[in-house]
């Protein structure tokens, strides 16, 4: 028997549809809850077929004048980050800020958190989904676990740290140049306590990791698995939290201090192949964000947790993905059905 059960509830829905010329038109309304958090989503069926109402396709065109209208200005580009970004104190980065290759950390000019890094992700200031290689991403994760590294040495009371991404201003990005951030806090995030929260008391119940238990069942069903790059796994979320969820877990990694450079190849393999599924479906815009256990604490409890998700695409009249249902009631629309979303990303995972 599988270690988590998923819930579902059908409702029906019925009305007389002008699109019907007037006929009771009956629909089923599926509600999916998260075994783990409790969050629901909803998933109407009838929408299948008609996901470019609710989600238009990317308009190429646009995209490619918002990145020639806005290069110009762009504080990173043509080497600009070296005149223009903040600098680390020397007790905590002695180099000030970090590089690798083509990427580059500096401290965020407005942070949210006592550590809140950016990560330049490439010199180039506009990209499409099919244009995140591993290498690129390898270098950008590699030198955020590299500062999360250093910001514990300097301060461990700082346990809860978080790598994460907006793209693109649909994304809630401010600027179209690729770039990632990290933040660290005393405290987690409320999202992150939650998970940390309810992780804890399965474990305390049932004497086993929720997350390795998810995997375990993920595998076995099938439906929503897309494989594994090395000790990583991949597959969509049964309740996602945002529309196309894709989720990792590093089996072996309660924290980030834990990683080493294996871990990061993970992370950069895995997010660039969905990516190019991404693109191949014409989306352009994403956010994700990594989570990890406490570090420098043993947390046989929490594994190390990757939600990636879509926003809407560029295009001209663009329409917020975010309205009451997930602002303010914390449920999720599904738009592509989980189990279908796999069938379409798990060719390029595998
Ligand atoms: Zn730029």
């Amino acid at each position: 028997m599988s270690k988590i059960s998923f819930k579902t509830w059908k409702q029906v829905v019925e009305f007389h549809s002008p699109i019907k010329k007037g006929e009771l038109d009956t629909q089923t309304i599926e509600v999916r809850q998260d075994p783990l958090t409790g969050h629901q989503s909803v998933l109407n069926e009838a929408l299948r077929g008609k996901v470019s109402f609710a989600f238009p396709e990317t308009d190429y065109d646009y995209l490619q004048r918002r990145m020639d209208d806005t290069r110009e200005q762009c504080f990173m580009c043509d080497g600009k980050w070296r005149m223009t970004s903040p600098r680390y104190p020397e007790r905590l980065l002695p180099e000030g800020r970090l590089e690798k290759g083509e990427v580059v950390l500096f401290p965020n000019l407005f942070p949210l958190a006592p550590y809140h890094a950016v990560v330049m992700v490439g010199e180039k200031h506009g990209r499409t989904l099919d244009d995140f290689s591993p290498s690129l991403l390898f270098d950008a994760f590699q030198v955020s676990v590299e500062f999360i590294r250093r910001c514990f040495k300097a301060d461990s009371e700082t346990p809860y740290f978080t790598i994460n991404a907006n793209f693109m201003p649909p994304a809630g990005s401010s600027i179209m140049h690729p770039h990632i951030q990290i933040i660290g806090s005393p405290l987690p995030s409320t999202h992150h306590r939650l998970l940390l929260e309810k992780s804890l008391a399965y474990h305390q119940e049932k004497d086993s990791c929720y997350f390795t238990d998810l995997v375990e069942t993920e595998k076995e069903s099938g439906q929503r698995w897309l494989g594994e790059i090395g000790r990583s796994s991949w597959f969509t979320a049964f309740s996602p939290i945002g529309s196309n969820e894709v989720n990792a877990v590093w089996s072996r990694n309660a924290n980030f201090l834990e990683w080493d450079d294996d871990d990061v190849q993970m992370m950069a393999e895995g997010i660039s192949r969905t990516l190019l599924a991404y693109h191949e479906l014409k989306f352009s815009s994403f956010n994700f964000s990594c989570f990890s256990g406490p570090l420098g604490k043993s947390s046989p409890e929490f594994r190390c947790f990757l939600r990636l998700i879509n926003r809407q695409n560029m295009h001209l009249h663009y329409r917020t993905d975010d309205f009451y249902l997930q602002k303010l009631l914390k449920d999720e629309m599904i738009i592509y059905p989980p189990e279908y979303l796999a069938s379409l990303i798990r060719k390029k995972i595998c």
